[in-house]
């Protein structure tokens, strides 16, 4: 019934599209205190404010440059200079907008879509870029930053699903420092305006669409490279267990790029290891310390009363994945393992499979988050209200 009537209202909202344009603001070269750069309008035109009020309009035939001194930002074209101010903000007046930009730190010049504002950060002496954005601008950068252009169009829409709701549920961890997302992968990968228009499309195709669970929250939309044939449980990876990241059987990954892996460790280092977490020396005769298989996947690596959680030891020896096999082999111990990454929610690259196999967004979706929903934003108000 629920489920009806969620889709009862993508429906709706596909047919009377509202114009909710979300925007936000994303901390752009974060941490590469850029103290100059040239700003050059690729798409549209702009208008040039300062705390003065407006400065100048400027169009694709214009090239600013901006400079961190003294506490100030000056603001100089090819052939005038405008004086020095407190803040500045590049405002998109056309339909469609969009800039380069080419910082004092690297040699590419990059593109962003929408906005622009600069503030100084005046304790450490440099610029503060942020991207005021359009979501599905935003979302359509995030998704080609982090999958690239390779996969097919019916996964780019559910990426970008998973993407916007991540955006949104995390829309405030960089509130004290006066933007919504940092563009590193600390947040969401957020490189440049997409060169992809089918990603383009998946952004604006799935416009207001987000992941929530049953209690109309936006869930945490994990994602990861392949699971190795199985999905780990939430608490498995960190301390909170959410209904909706359970196991899943997939068979999809296994015969994917990052489906298997082995590492070659010496056998002194890892009994060291073993013995430095608390293996009796005397218990690294018993085989299973040098020789360990996980059928399914397993919490913790156990020998008599200790316990090494996997996870632990995947970081220790920077696997790619917790869930591996031991086997002795001379003066080694191979580690075999499957799979890439934390193994919690998504699986990329099965997902990218039954893309190509035909499957929808929305089975996909389905079959790595257990008992969830694909709800339009405008409903999000509407179905928590209390009645
Ligand atoms: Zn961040
Ligand atoms: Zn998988």
């Amino acid at each position: 019934m629920f489920r009806a009537i969620v889709i009862s209202c993508i429906i709706t909202a596909t047919f009377f599209q509202i114009a909710s344009a979300e925007i936000v603001n994303i901390g752009i070269y974060h941490k590469h205190k850029i103290t100059s750069f040239v700003f050059h309008p690729e798409e549209g035109s702009y208008s040039v404010f300062t705390e003065q009020g407006k400065l100048i309009d400027i169009d694709k035939s214009d090239i600013l440059e901006l400079k961190y001194v003294n506490n100030q930002v000056t603001i100089k074209s090819l052939d005038k200079d405008y004086g020095t101010f407190k803040k500045v903000r590049f405002i998109g007046t056309s339909w469609n907008n969009s800039f380069k930009i080419k910082t004092s730190k690297s040699k590419r010049i990059k593109v962003y879509e929408d906005n622009l504002f600069v503030n100084l950060h005046s304790y450490y002496n440099y610029f503060q870029l942020i991207n005021n954005i359009e979501i599905d601008n935003y979302v359509a950068g995030v998704v080609e930053s982090e999958v690239g252009r390779s996969p097919p169009p019916e996964y780019f829409k559910l990426q970008a699903i998973i993407c916007r709701t991540y955006a949104l549920r995390n829309i405030e961890r960089h509130k004290a420092e006066g933007f919504s997302l940092c563009d590193k992968v600390h947040c969401q990968a957020y490189n440049r305006k997409p060169k992809s228009v089918l990603i383009k499309e998946a952004a604006t195709g799935t416009t207001d669409i987000v992941i929530v669970d049953s209690d109309i929250n936006l869930i945490t939309a994990t994602f990861y490279s392949n699971c190795g044939g199985e999905t780990a449980e939430s608490e498995e990876v960190w301390r909170q267990k959410l209904y909706y990241l359970r196991t899943v059987k997939d068979t999809f990954c296994l015969h994917e790029n990052n489906a298997v892996w082995e590492k070659k460790v010496p056998l002194t280092k890892w009994t060291n290891y073993l013995i430095n977490h608390g293996f009796p020396k005397g218990s690294l005769k018993h085989e299973c310390a040098i020789e360990y298989f996980q059928n399914c996947r397993e919490q913790f690596f156990e020998n008599q009363n200790v316990q090494i959680p996997f996870t632990k030891i995947r970081t220790d020896f920077h696997l790619k994945s917790a869930q591996f096999d031991v086997i002795p082999s001379g003066n080694f111990v191979i580690l075999k393992g499957k799979g890439f990454g934390h193994g919690v929610g998504l699986c990329q690259e099965g997902a990218m499979k039954m893309a190509k196999t035909g499957y929808s967004y929305i089975d996909i979706l389905h079959f790595y988050y257990e008992d969830v929903h694909m709800i339009n934003l405008a409903s999000l108000a509407f179905f928590k209200a209390d009645y």
